[in-house]
């Protein structure tokens, strides 16, 4: 099965893609980046891994991510039954990474040659590349939480500039903002939040992920923060519960995480009325209806540009009118081709098709 992320958006851009490949252009549908921000330790690493379904960053540990990791998922042509899934990192060319155990040390490794092991912090990127037959091609982007109190080797003034080394990634209007807070804090508190409004005022592009539901203090819950009555945000909260440190250290799966997380909400009545807002799976569906969202904004332009290139070839094709007869035929059998294409493009564009509202 297809990871939470990209769940039913994966058909529609394939055919999106095979329209346009067989159009003789290149992959056209660029997705907004995914980026997740908020205080260290609040559980960014492990909502991005859940989204994608295998365990791969490093998690846990009192500061794991120390420099961004730009991790950008491929999507690769299914060979018979056969599922091939690998990672290459760019510092390592024609390395093909197929433990994704092996992947997680290797960005351990790479933080610390950069930075020493001593919890220092840099702005270089990791760039990691997941090539597998299941994802849709996007780019997630892992960054370093916000710190205030300098430890080891971090300069006095890490506060700032790791918010700098945030906001030069998230101020960018195509990249989806995962604010993510700990159920466990106030959220009138969370760095997340108070960086997302920074970069998207009116909250077009934030959604608000509440973790460590399970972790609450004994007689309360996180209704008021999933209903966004405490702060509102025009797309809302998605509540989850990742996996604990006891469950890292004794290597629970995801599979069994999610499986956890599913019956952690059925067993709490406070969260029935809500759960269309509770579980890594709905937040992945939000996700991908961002994504549908944003592939239809993209549509139009796309026509116009296989229209653009339909009249190019028509004047084209005219010119050939004192050719040899074969090749004006060939000539008409392309536009004959192109035209088809362009009509089965257009019932995808205007169908507002079914794949598009089952997401
Ligand atoms: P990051 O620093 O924001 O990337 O946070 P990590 O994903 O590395 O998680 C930090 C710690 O919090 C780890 O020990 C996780 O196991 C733990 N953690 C994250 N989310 C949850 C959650 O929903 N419930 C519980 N119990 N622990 C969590
Ligand atoms: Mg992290």
């Amino acid at each position: 099965a297809a990871p939470p992320l990209g769940q039913n958006v994966i058909p529609l851009v394939n055919k999106l893609q095979d329209i346009f490949s067989q159009l003789g252009s290149a992959s056209t549908i660029d997705l907004p980046q995914v980026a997740v921000v908020g205080s260290q330790s609040s559980g960014k690493s492990s909502v991005l891994e859940a989204l994608v379904g295998r365990d791969f960053l490093p998690r846990g540990c009192d500061i794991c991510t120390r420099r961004p990791l730009v991790l950008q998922l491929v999507q690769t042509t299914r060979r018979g039954d056969e599922v091939v899934e690998w990672g290459e990192f760019l510092h390592l060319p024609n390395r093909r990474f197929t433990d994704f155990t092996a992947i997680r040390k290797e960005i351990q490794a790479e933080t610390d040659r950069e930075l020493g092991s001593n919890k220092g912090i840099s702005d270089k990127q990791i760039r990691l590349k997941i090539f597998s037959p299941k994802v849709l091609n996007i780019t997630l982007v892992d960054l370093p939480g916000i710190t205030k109190v300098p430890v080891g080797d971090q300069p006095t003034d890490i506060e700032a500039r790791i918010r700098t080394m945030i906001l030069s990634y998230i101020k960018h209007e195509t990249c989806i903002i995962l604010a993510v807070s700990p159920a466990n804090a106030d959220l009138a508190n969370s760095d997340a939040l108070q960086m997302a409004r920074i970069a998207d005022p009116d909250g077009s592009r934030t959604i608000g992920v509440i973790t460590k539901l399970d972790i609450m203090d004994r007689g309360t819950d996180a209704r008021n923060f999933l209903l966004g009555s405490v702060i509102p945000l025009r797309l809302g909260y998605i509540g989850v519960v990742n996996r604990s440190q006891e469950d890292i250290t004794s290597n629970r799966s995801i599979q069994d995480a999610l499986m956890y997380e599913e019956q952690f909400f059925r067993s709490r009545p406070v969260y029935h009325s809500l759960s269309d807002r509770c579980g890594i799976p709905q937040l992945a569906k939000k996700l991908n209806q961002i994504l549908v969202q944003h592939i239809r904004t993209i549509l139009p332009d796309l026509k116009a540009r296989i229209n653009t290139q339909m009249v190019t070839l028509q004047k084209e094709l005219a010119t050939y009118g004192e050719l040899t007869e074969s090749k004006n035929g060939q000539g008409v059998l392309l536009l004959g081709i192109i035209t088809k294409y362009s009509q089965s493009f257009s019932s995808v564009v205007d169908g507002k098709n079914e794949e598009m509202s089952t997401v």
